[in-house]
């Protein structure tokens, strides 16, 4: 017969760091007790991926973290591949004497963004303008989950920059000029993390980033110098890094910029004492992108760079190329003693305390079963509702929108049917780029899926060919994609010459004019304005254009806010909320339909919004809630909200009455919950027999 089963062999006794069951600070200070200088000073040190050559680099000189920048790439690009690049990294910094898991940090801005295929998020800018801080935390899990499909374990997110300036070429990755928006969107953190860093698989380390003032520089130049008191620094900078260190976030990146002439990685009292000390962040300190290289001005490491910026409170070092100079200089500098010991200690224990928290002793691989989140349509539709709710409507003369669905359409400018410009920078690419760059649907396929009748739309470019025979002309212009210092625009910010030239052909034929202005800030528009009927701000959507239709269609009421106060001109800048400059549209602005025009761009008394949730749904049905809100200044009286049935019939109806006609239902206030006073909501929901899906959503009130 068969042989009995041998007997498992004894594991070996772990070492108190393996131990999983013991507390954490415990495992850091058995580690700790058991490295080298050389593994202490290569935890300290951060190496773009292509860097390393030969491979072996990584186990030899003890490297800590590896990142992917803007432009770096694995090939074909797949979920797939960077898995498997990820594991055989790690699996070469775990075949070292102390097996210490290498933490991979990537720039997850918008996004697993360096994936092709990945959702890509609306840029920070749109989602300020939603308002909607619980939906950012669901962004915030959702890049987490794509993350943790291809092993990345650190998202170098998300920027809680306060733009001051529109001229910053980053304007479009802060989520409003005011301290208020990006603190409330410090959601994102939790979102990336969960409650609890490493409590779960998909749990990623977040950064709070860029430490501090980097949209405050003078003429909004990208590593510029921050001009302020220390009143107005704190005023304006800090709220947002203290709600994300209260949220627990694991590291903070430092700022390329200046506070008064000295930069924040020369900043002792900046990161040691404030962020530190006062603020109390146990998380770890990361360098921006060769930021310490360049603290005289030069490029290239000199040991007196490297001690001015450890000894300010830099954990890690972002190199991120010559790592065998920068460990030999910060060696020398420990040895001489211009570096303590017991700083390299504090910053060995900061980063190895989120990597035991991370969990990656106990999982450094890959989870595969979670690759299929990149790109998912659950993640997609996150994203698609984003778009919609991250779309600003600030002027709709004669209401033409929504626009019927059956109308005849000519749809032109650069940016209608190109995924590369509606995603913007940081898009498979630092800088991303024009064209099919990604997946996704483009704002064109987007209003094609959203008609009756496909044939109606005709598109062309540039406009040509447009006669009068159209209800409107969508015209879709604005910027092309640009990061950082790139993007900054200190000579003007208009429409470019192909967007004038192809607005000008669509007036000429005198069909009415909508345009989508796709941009990472506000323009200068105000001159061409009186030409447009309509104007929606659709800042840097991503891959998810039909976002961009449900609400040019009415299948979603627009209710996106300004987060940025909009220039008259271009000269006003920096123009901020409270400045007393004449801005075109206010910090705030966003009209719906159903409100008064803009004459007044003010909020009127009767602006409401209707949100739509769908409760439940199943074979041949579908329960759903909506939910009115007065986002006016006065008491909201005789609202009323509509929604096409789609084909499907109500079958009952909670909190209120209830008219049906020709395929649209509408319930009216008067019916049960009365006015509502400013800012006050009120739900109703119902029951519906026939095809799910999201009907259109209307408020109307007086
Ligand atoms: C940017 C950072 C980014 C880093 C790594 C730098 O140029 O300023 O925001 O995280 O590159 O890609």
């Amino acid at each position: 017969g068969a042989a009995p089963p041998a007997e498992p062999a004894p594991r070996a006794a772990a070492l108190p760091y393996q131990d999983a069951s013991l507390p954490v600070a415990d495992r850091v200070g058995d580690l700790l007790s058991r490295m080298t200088l050389d593994d202490k000073l290569g935890q300290m040190t951060q190496i773009e991926k292509d860097s390393l050559v030969p491979r072996s680099d990584l186990a030899t000189h003890r490297i800590g973290s590896v990142l992917s920048g803007g432009d770096s790439t694995v090939s074909p690009n797949n979920a797939q591949t960077w898995a498997d690049t990820y594991d055989s990294l790690q699996r070469t910094a775990l075949d070292t004497p102390l097996g210490i898991p290498v933490i991979y940090g990537i720039d997850a801005v918008h996004g697993h963004n360096a994936v092709r295929g990945a959702t890509i998020f609306p840029h920070n800018i749109g989602l300020g303008a939603t308002r909607d801080p619980a939906l950012v935390q669901r962004i915030g899990r959702a890049v987490a989950e794509e993350m943790a499909g291809t092993g990345i374990d650190w998202d170098f997110a998300p920027c809680l920059c306060v733009a001051r300036d529109d001229r910053w070429g980053r304007t479009y990755e802060s989520f409003g000029e005011k301290p208020e928006l990006p603190t409330s969107m410090a959601t994102f953190v939790t979102g990336l993390q969960g409650p609890t860093l490493g409590a779960d698989p998909a749990s990623v380390l977040a950064t709070a980033k860029h430490y501090i003032g980097d949209g405050g520089t003078t003429g909004g130049v990208d590593q510029g110098n921050t001009q302020l008191t220390e009143a107005e620094l704190r005023a304006l900078h800090l709220p947002p890094f203290q709600e994300a260190v209260r949220r627990g976030v694991g590291s903070v990146m430092l700022s390329y910029s200046s506070w008064n002439g000295v930069r924040s990685h020369a900043h002792r009292y900046l990161v040691t004492d404030v962020l530190k000390g006062e603020l109390g962040f146990t998380g770890f300190v990361v360098s921006d992108w060769a930021a310490v290289d360049q603290l005289d001005g030069q490029s290239g490491f000199t040991g007196a760079e490297i001690t001015t910026a450890v000894n300010a409170g830099v954990d890690m070092v972002m190199v991120p190329y010559d790592y065998k100079k920068f460990l030999t200089l910060l060696r020398g500098e420990v040895s001489a003693g211009r570096i303590s010991q017991a700083r390299v200690d504090d910053a060995n224990r900061r980063i190895l305390t989120r990597k035991f928290q991370l969990g990656l002793f106990e999982r450094p691989l890959t989870d595969r079963s979670s690759t299929s989140g990149v790109g998912s349509a659950a993640h997609r539709a996150i994203a698609r509702e984003a778009v919609r709710e991250s779309q600003v409507l600030l002027k709709n003369d004669g209401g033409i929108l929504p626009l019927a669905k059956g109308a005849k359409l000519f749809v032109a400018g650069k940016s209608a049917d190109d995924i590369g410009n509606q995603s913007g920078g940081w898009t498979v690419g630092w800088q991303g780029r024009s064209g099919p760059v990604t997946e996704g649907t483009t704002i064109l396929q987007g209003i094609r899926a959203a008609v009756t009748d496909p044939a109606r739309i005709t598109h062309d470019r540039y406009g040509n060919g447009i006669d009068g025979s159209y209800t409107a002309a969508v015209a879709v212009v604005g910027e092309t994609p640009y990061a950082e210092g790139r993007g900054d625009r200190p000579n003007g910010m208009g429409l470019d010459q192909e967007d004038l030239s192809t607005l000008a052909r669509l007036k000429a034929s005198g069909v009415p004019v909508v345009v989508v202005l796709v941009s990472g800030r506000p323009l200068d528009i105000a001159a061409q304005l009186p030409d447009w009927k309509a104007l929606l701000a659709a800042w840097l959507p991503g891959t998810e254009g039909n976002g961009v239709s449900d609400v040019l269609f009415g299948d979603h009421a627009p209710t996106g806010k300004l987060p940025m106060t909009w220039m008259r001109s271009a000269s006003q800048q920096p123009i901020n909320d409270g400045d007393g400059k004449n801005p075109l549209f206010p910090y705030g602005h966003g009209l719906t339909y159903g409100a008064t025009p803009d004459s007044d761009p003010e909020p009127t008394p009767s602006a409401c919004t209707a949100q739509f949730r769908t409760i439940a749904s199943w074979a041949g049905g579908y329960q759903a809630e909506v939910t009115v809100k007065n986002t006016g200044t006065g008491p909201l009286t005789g609202w009323n909200v509509a929604w096409d049935l789609g084909g499907s019939t109500v079958s009952s109806l909670w909190n209120g009455s209830l008219t049906v006609s020709a395929g649209r239902a509408t319930v009216r206030n008067t019916a049960h919950n009365g006015a509502l006073s400013p800012g006050a909501t009120t739900a109703f929901g119902f029951t519906a027999n026939g095809p799910t899906g999201t009907p259109a959503t209307q408020c109307a009130g007086s």
